[in-house]
């Protein structure tokens, strides 16, 4: 209970119309209880006399009152509830915002699903704690205080024998509520696995396809589906439990009132009209009463989902500014150093993915970096951007050490496409456009040409306007790296790093975008990796990765001469290149 009560912030917020919601829900309450004043009345003129204009006057009070009664209750809907939509629209972005700001290994440890579920079923779970649940328990409070003075003004005694079955209704409603509270928690864990589940066949559905696995995914997911529907089912049961106890409670209030207070209109202690008049104060106590249950539910799942709200809330972007930081580096040269920088993935801290690693590349360097799959170069380039933190030693740009350096000044000026790269549902001009506040329809042109992608876009039917992904055109592998080159050069960046971003491209192509860059790329740092020793070769530096460590460096020249690892590759894939050129 105690983690809403970090929600208060969002309540202060608005707390005027909460205000409000709060006046109108007294005034709501004051004009209910004479709805059944009236109506007990009209029925006692009834009994001594049959005067049609009397009546007829209580029929219009008891119905103006109720009238007045029902447009307070729009307007506490409309202050509470639009209010809890408004604090669920600023969570909804403070969550998300957050999201952002987290580092890499957070998202590599959390399934989508699990925080799709978060951001969905558990705000909504908060949302209604802030919208019905406030309204219904203040409502239920001031419907408890007036009708039970309406009654005990009438007759204390039959008050108290009419409202005898109330503690057990709130003892059975906080037992059912108790166990509807821990079913509702595995029930969010069955969909969370759920939603993981459709969401990860859904972006592999390709794979799926070729092979042809549809019928054993159906099979998976029906399984998992079933198993949310038992627990689902679980719910209901215990939900028609709490009702049937409830309404059960209820009915013995009215058989309780109409014998004892049988026995007061007899002996003329009360008139008919108030029993009636009591009749109708039961009923309108009873959704109150059932409500009571309602909220405790709606308010004990509010606070299970936002224990899982908070607990994203508290996790610490791990990479962020360090105190050290020098705001005043506003621009970096591209001069980069690694001083003996040795990492390992959190997971699994003895096990060095990189050791030892040492190297320079001065400002408008081309740095190429080769090796086995598996051996480190793409954890090494992340560390540049750090989208991930050595573990040891030190890497400095001009001299500076990353940890001195701005993250927002470091990471515009790298020009970056990671391995994995991504282009969103969006236009191309969007996606190459992809993180600049403005650019203009020349920039994204220049870009896309020195990418190489230029004419394929002009191919396109809406040219840079072309929709990609599920409601657009496909590009290829090819084509799609390109683009992702493009994105990176739109920012002219001071250091431009290509992770293994020209592999599904032709020879022919990168050999010409290799060549192009030192046209207008001369300024610009560039950090290649490629297993394509062909296309290294003019670079200024080759580092030659082997299990993490640097094996060898050197220029393609003194590389080759000094016949080790680098020779052996090159010579092999000279080969290779032979035999397919003669097939
Ligand atoms: P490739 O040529 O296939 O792209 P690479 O040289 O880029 O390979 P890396 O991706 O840097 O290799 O991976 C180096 C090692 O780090 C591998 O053994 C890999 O299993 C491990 N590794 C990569 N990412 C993680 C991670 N998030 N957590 C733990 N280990 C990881
Ligand atoms: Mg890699």
């Amino acid at each position: 209970m105690k983690s809403l009560l970090k929600l208060n912030k969002y309540l202060l917020k608005y707390k005027k119309p909460l205000f409000y919601g709060f006046l109108f829900v007294i005034l709501n309450n004051l004009f209910l209880i004479l709805t059944p004043k009236y109506i007990g009345e009209a029925i006692d003129i009834l009994k001594s006399s049959v005067d049609s204009k009397m009546v007829f006057r209580y029929v219009l009070l008891a119905v103006g009152s109720a009238f007045v009664s029902g447009f307070f209750m729009l307007l506490v809907r409309r202050s509470i509830i639009i209010t809890s939509r408004k604090i669920e629209f600023d969570i909804k972005n403070d969550f998300y915002a957050h999201l952002q700001s987290l580092s890499l290994t957070f998202f590599k440890h959390r399934s989508t699903g699990d925080l799709m579920a978060r951001a969905s079923n558990d705000l909504s779970a908060v949302r209604n704690y802030f919208g019905p649940a406030i309204m219904y328990s203040i409502n239920t409070l001031f419907r408890l205080i007036f009708i039970f003075s309406a009654m005990v003004v009438i007759s204390p005694s039959l008050s108290f024998f009419a409202l005898l079955p109330a503690p057990f209704l709130s003892y059975s409603v906080y037992k059912v509520g108790q166990m509807v509270h821990a079913q509702t928690k595995i029930l969010q864990q069955y969909y969370g696995i759920l939603t993981t589940r459709v969401q990860e066949n859904l972006s592999g559905i390709r794979l799926v396809k070729s092979y042809t696995r549809e019928a054993y995914e159906q099979e998976r997911f029906s399984e998992t589906n079933n198993s949310y529907y038992k627990q689902n089912l679980k719910l209901a049961r215990l939900q028609g439990l709490f009702y049937a106890a409830t309404t059960g409670l209820l009915g013995l209030s009215i058989i309780i009132l109409l014998w004892a207070g049988g026995f007061k209109v007899i002996n003329a202690e009360i008139t008919l009209g108030q029993i009636a008049q009591f009749l109708i104060y039961i009923g309108m106590l009873s959704w109150p009463l059932v409500s009571i249950g309602w909220i405790t539910n709606m308010v004990q799942r509010a606070a299970a989902a936002n224990k899982r709200l908070i607990e994203i809330f508290e996790t610490k972007p791990e990479i962020i500014d360090s105190p050290e930081v020098d705001h005043a580096i506003k621009t970096l040269e591209g001069d980069i150093a690694f001083e003996n920088v040795s990492f390992s993935y959190p997971k699994n801290p003895s096990q060095l993915i990189l050791k030892n690693i040492s190297f320079r590349i001065e400002k408008g360097m081309k740095l190429a970096i080769v090796g086995a799959t598996g051996s480190g170069k793409s954890t090494l380039v992340n560390l540049i951007p750090r989208l991930l933190d050595a573990t040891q030693g030190t890497i400095t740009i001009d001299g500076v050490s990353l940890k001195q350096i701005p993250l927002q000044t470091l990471r515009k000026a790298i020009g970056f496409v990671p391995q994995d790269y991504f282009l969103f549902s969006d236009t191309i001009r969007e996606n190459i456009g992809f993180g600049l506040p403005n650019y203009s329809k020349n920039d994204v042109e220049q870009a896309a040409k020195q990418a190489m992608i230029y004419e394929d876009i002009l191919g396109f039917p809406n040219q840079f306007e072309s929709m990609l992904g599920e409601r657009g055109i496909t590009l290829s592998g090819g084509q799609k790296q390109r683009t992702s080159i493009a994105r990176a050069l739109i920012r002219k960046p001071k250091i431009l790093i290509l992770d293994d971003s020209l592999s599904a491209v032709d020879t022919k192509t990168e050999n010409s975008f290799l060549n192009n860059l030192d046209d207008f790329a001369n300024q610009m740092t560039v950090i290649l990796i490629s297993h394509r020793i062909s296309s290294v070769k003019n670079f200024d530096k080759i580092l030659v990765l082997a299990d993490g460590c640097i094996a060898e460096q050197g220029t393609h020249d003194e590389l080759l001469a000094s016949n080790s690892l680098y020779a052996e590759l090159y010579q092999k894939q000279l080969l290779e290149d032979e035999l397919t050129a003669m097939e």
